[in-house]
C-alpha cells in the first residue's frame, strides 16, 4: 500500500520539483510513501509574488463567481473522496471510514464559507442629510497559513475556504508529514478553474518558511493551527510586523460527567470519541470528571467500549483505531505514562506502544491521576484519558478551569441547573452538552486563553480575512 507519489509545490499555478526532498512516511509500517518539496527561499518569495498577483485579480472578482468556483471544487472532492481518503490513512493512520468523513468535512467548510462570501454585508450609518457614511469590508491581501498532519485534508480546507472566500489570496504550508490531502484540493480548485496565484501550495523547513513569509510585506495575515508553543511563536513574528493572527491552537479537553447522567451511556459515548483519530484532535476529551457517586461504572463501561476497539492499519476495513502519526507522540505518551504511573495513578487499560512495525500505542486510560501527574497539565495529544473523580459539578468546573488552555469543554446532565452551572462557568470557547461533537461548518470554532485567538467557521469565520473600511462621502 505505497501508492503516495512525489509532492512538488504548487506556486503561480504550477507544479514545481525542487532539488531538495524529505521523505513521507506511512505510520503504520514505516515504509516510504515518497518524497515531499522542501522550498528554498527563493522558491517562497516567488510564492508571494504569485499570491500578489492572484490577490489582484482574486479580490476584483465578483463574490458570486468567487462562490461558484469554490463550490465546483467542492463538489471535486466529494466526487474524489475515496482517492483523498486513501491518501489521508496511508500518511497519517487514520481509518479509511474516518478519512472519508474528513474529506466530506472538508467539502463542507468550502461549501458553508461559499455562501458567506455573498453575505460579507458592510453597512450604512444614519447621517445628516448630505453626507453617507458606508461601512464595507475588503479583503485583506496576501494570507501565509500553517497547518498541521492531524487533519491532512479538513484543516488546511478551514483555512483555503475563509480565505478565498473572502477574496483574499493564500501561501499554505501544510505538514510535511502529511502533504497529500493539500495537493487533492489544490488539484481540485486547478480543475474548477481557480486563477493561477490565488492559491499557492509550499512545504520545507517550516521556521525558514514562517520566518520568510510572515516579514514580507505583501503578505497582511497570518493562520495557523498548531501546538501554543508554536503559536506564539508565530504570533510574536507577526506582531513585530503589524499583522494579524488567527491562531487555533491546543487544548487539554475536560469532560464532567454530573451524577444525574448516565454512566453507561456517557462512558461508551466518551471512550469511542476519546479514541477517534487515535486521540490527535485539539478537541479530544482527555480530562474525565466523573462524579463519584457513578465513578465505577463509568469507568466500567469506558474500558468495556475501549476492549471493543481494533487498533490496525487504517486500510484495514475493521480497524477502529490505527497508530499515532509519528514516533515523537510514542515517546511524548509513554513520558506522560510513566510519570502518572510513578506518582500513584491507576493504569486502567493500556499505557504501551506495541511491538510491531509503525507507531502503535495502545488505547489507555488512567484512573484516579493525583494533582502534580503533568498529564493533567499537558495536553497528550494522543489515546490517552484521564478518569478522575468529583465531589460536584461545581469541584468539576474549577478543575476544568485550572489550566491555562480553553478550546473545547464537555458535560453530561439531564438536569437544567447543572447544564446552565456548566455553560456559565466553563472557560472554553466552545462548550458541548450530552454530546462530544465540538464544531461544524456553521458554528464558530474557536478557543479563549492559550487555546487561540479569533474563530474559524460560522458566521465570524470569514472577519479575520477582511479589513473594515469606513467611507465618509459627502455630496454636493
Ligand atoms: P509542532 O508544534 O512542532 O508542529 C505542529 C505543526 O506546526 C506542524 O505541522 C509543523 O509543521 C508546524 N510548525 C512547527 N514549527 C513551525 C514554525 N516555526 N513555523 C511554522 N510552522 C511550524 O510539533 P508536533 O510534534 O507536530 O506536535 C506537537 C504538539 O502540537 C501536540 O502535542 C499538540 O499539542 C500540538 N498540535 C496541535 C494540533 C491542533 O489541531 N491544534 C495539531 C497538531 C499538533
Amino acid at each position: 500500500m505505497t501508492d503516495t507519489k512525489d509532492v512538488h509545490l504548487y506556486v503561480g499555478g504550477r507544479w514545481r520539483k525542487t532539488e531538495r526532498t524529505q521523505p513521507i512516511i506511512n505510520p503504520a509500517n514505516e515504509e516510504v510513501l515518497g518524497q515531499v518539496a522542501v522550498a528554498s527561499v527563493s522558491d517562497l518569495q516567488e510564492a508571494v509574488e504569485a499570491a500578489r498577483e492572484g490577490f489582484r485579480i482574486w479580490s476584483r472578482t465578483s463574490p458570486e463567481h468567487r462562490a461558484n468556483v469554490i463550490m465546483r471544487a467542492a463538489a471535486l472532492m466529494r466526487e474524489r473522496q475515496e482517492e483523498i481518503a486513501r491518501s489521508i490513512t496511508l500518511e497519517n493512520g487514520k481509518s479509511l471510514q474516518e478519512a472519508r468523513l474528513e474529506v466530506i468535512r472538508g467539502a463542507e467548510f468550502f461549501e458553508w464559507d461559499a455562501g458567506e462570501a455573498l453575505r460579507l454585508y458592510g453597512r450604512v450609518i444614519p447621517s445628516a442629510q448630505g453626507i453617507r457614511y458606508m461601512v464595507v469590508h475588503e479583503p485583506i491581501g496576501v494570507v501565509a497559513a500553517f497547518t498541521p498532519w492531524n487533519f491532512p485534508m479538513s484543516q488546511p480546507a478551514r483555512k483555503i475556504a475563509g480565505a478565498l472566500a473572502s477574496g483574499c489570496s493564500i501561501i499554505i504550508k501544510a505538514s510535511e508529514e502529511t502533504p497529500t490531502g493539500v495537493v487533492h484540493i489544490a488539484r481540485a480548485f486547478e480543475d474548477a478553474g481557480l486563477p493561477a496565484g490565488v492559491l499557492n501550495l509550499v512545504f520545507g523547513i517550516p521556521s525558514e518558511i514562517s520566518e520568510t513569509l510572515i516579514p514580507n510585506p505583501e503578505v497582511r495575515m497570518v493562520a495557523f493551527t498548531g501546538s501554543t508553543a508554536v503559536g506564539k511563536h508565530l504570533t510574536e513574528i507577526a506582531a513585530r510586523h503589524m499583522k494579524p493572527a488567527l491562531m487555533e491552537l491546543g487544548g487539554h479537553a475536560p469532560v464532567i460527567v454530573c451524577e444525574d447522567a448516565d454512566p453507561v451511556a456517557a462512558g461508551v459515548a466518551c471512550a469511542t470519541r476519546k479514541y477517534r483519530n487515535s486521540g490527535q484532535v485539539c478537541t479530544s476529551p482527555t480530562r474525565f470528571f466523573v462524579h463519584e457517586s457513578i465513578y465505577e461504572p463509568f469507568v466500567e463501561a469506558f474500558l468495556g467500549k475501549v476492549r471493543s476497539l481494533t487498533v490496525g492499519h487504517g486500510m484495514e476495513p475493521d480497524t477502529d483505531m490505527g497508530p499515532v502519526a509519528n514516533d515523537r507522540r510514542i515517546a511524548a505518551l509513554q513520558e506522560l505514562v510513566d510519570d502518572a504511573v510513578a506518582k500513584g495513578a491507576q493504569l486502567l487499560c493500556g499505557g504501551h506502544r506495541y511491538e510491531r512495525p509503525g507507531y502503535f500505542f495502545a488505547p489507555t486510560a488512567l484512573g484516579r491521576v493525583p494533582d502534580g501527574a503533568r498529564v493533567l497539565a499537558e495536553e497528550p495529544f494522543g489515546p490517552l484519558a484521564i478518569i478522575n473523580p468529583i465531589v460536584s459539578v461545581e469541584d468539576g468546573i474549577e478543575r476544568a478551569n485550572t489550566l491555562p488552555f480553553g478550546l473545547a469543554a464537555y458535560g453530561f446532565s439531564k438536569s437544567s441547573a447543572n447544564v446552565d452551572k456548566l455553560c456559565r462557568g466553563l472557560e472554553a470557547g466552545n462548550v458541548s452538552i450530552n454530546t462530544l461533537e465540538a464544531s461544524r461548518a456553521e458554528t464558530p470554532f474557536g478557543g479563549v486563553k492559550e487555546s487561540g485567538l479569533g474563530r474559524e467557521g460560522g458566521a465570524e469565520g470569514l472577519h479575520h480575512y477582511v479589513q473594515v473600511k469606513n467611507i465618509s462621502h459627502q455630496i454636493d
